[in-house]
């Protein structure tokens, strides 16, 4: 299959939504990442989402919507806390996990009685979802366990030939995947960290506990809420592992033991304290948004065939600072070293 490259145009816009009408697969921009995809009521056209990506079938989508509104012909319930969190973050990097109707098939939800549902806050991607009349099932555009893709060069690059078409967007504002919250139990739940810090959820809700998918490792075979969160992630080639400390000591860390092969992954006010250790700056360190943004784009970089282990440095913080930690955790396997413990081997 040849894959169309789509512009934001209105012409365009029609040719993807009729895609997506007639069962394709079409790369979506939003402002989180690029989405992969298909008529989220049409089972058929959602089981090539998962073969293009080669995701597991358990790992549920996410049902993105152009308009508030229709939360209500697809969830069963739509408690007053999503009303509330749609008019405060909608169109957004929220998605919400609520009871699903039996509108959905159970492909999309991975066969779960909940589904999870976003308005993106990207105006082309959201008239592609009205003019094609049903909600767009879609998960991240990358190849399952690899970065997400920010770029629809990214896109094409895991899935040129699998799909029918890209609509380029641009780059993504945001550039991590959505903050995921789960309203189906007593208290609201932080299933996965994203664009809307944890502390802007708990402001408004009161409440909110963070699940354990979020901050520590899942084994392969545990029951999780948010399926996805076991799978190997955001994994470049190459070994990641987390440099933790002052710069300096991570400096001081990192040289004492650099080798051929490896590389530096680090914010760029750093670039001149690695100078010589093959350096990528993924964003500014005072500027979270920036490294949110930079975060994939410099993994995929790195995945160039020369570089067999990367020291990343990776932001403390709230607020964005929290889902950055959370993909570079994911992609270091939780590898983390803290710099100012280790002892000089000079
Ligand atoms: P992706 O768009 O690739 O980041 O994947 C979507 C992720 O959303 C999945 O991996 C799950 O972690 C999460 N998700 C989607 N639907 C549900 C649901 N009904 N319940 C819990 N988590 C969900
Ligand atoms: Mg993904």
């Amino acid at each position: 299959m040849t894959t169309q490259l789509l512009s934001t145009t209105g012409y365009d816009l029609e040719r993807a939504a009729e895609l997506i009408k007639k069962g394709g697969l079409v790369a979506i921009p939003t402002e989180t990442v690029y989405g992969l995809g298909a008529n989220g009521l049409d089972p058929e056209a959602v089981g090539k989402i998962f073969l293009a990506k080669g995701r597991p079938q358990d790992n549920p989508l996410i049902l993105h919507i152009h308009d508030a509104s229709q939360l209500y012909d697809f969830c069963r319930e739509v408690p007053q806390t999503a009303v509330l969190l749609a008019e405060r973050f909608w169109p957004g990097p929220l998605t919400m996990i609520l009871p699903v109707r039996d509108t959905v098939p159970k492909t999309t939800t991975a066969g779960l009685d909940t589904v999870g549902v976003r308005c993106p806050d990207n105006a082309a991607t959201r008239e592609i979802i009205r003019l094609a009349g049903v909600p767009i099932a879609a998960p991240s555009a990358n190849t399952s366990g690899k970065p997400s893709t920010t770029t629809a060069a990214h896109v094409l690059h895991d899935m040129e030939g699998k799909i029918d078409a890209v609509v380029d967007g641009g780059p993504c504002r945001v550039g991590v995947e959505s903050t995921i919250v789960d309203l189906t139990g007593p208290v609201p739940r932080l299933l996965r960290p994203g664009g809307i810090g944890p502390e802007e959820l708990e402001r408004l809700l009161g409440a909110l506990v963070i699940d354990r998918a979020v901050t520590g490792e899942i084994r392969a075979d545990a029951v999780v809420r948010a399926p996805g969160m076991k799978y190997k992630h955001y994994a470049p080639e190459a070994e990641v592992l987390i440099v933790e400390g002052s710069s300096e000591a991570a400096a001081r860390y990192i040289r004492s033991r650099f080798a051929p092969g490896d590389a530096v992954l680090c914010f760029t006010e750093e670039l001149d304290l690695f100078a010589g250790l093959n350096p990528t700056a993924y964003g500014c360190a005072l500027d979270p948004g920036s490294l949110s943004a930079g975060l994939f784009a410099a993994l995929r970089a790195l995945d160039n065939g020369t570089v067999q282990r990367i020291f990343a440095r990776c932001p403390t913080g709230g607020g964005v600072s929290a889902a950055v930690r959370n993909r570079l955790q994911k992609s270091a396997a939780y590898r983390t070293i803290d710099a100012e413990q280790v002892k000089s081997e000079k």
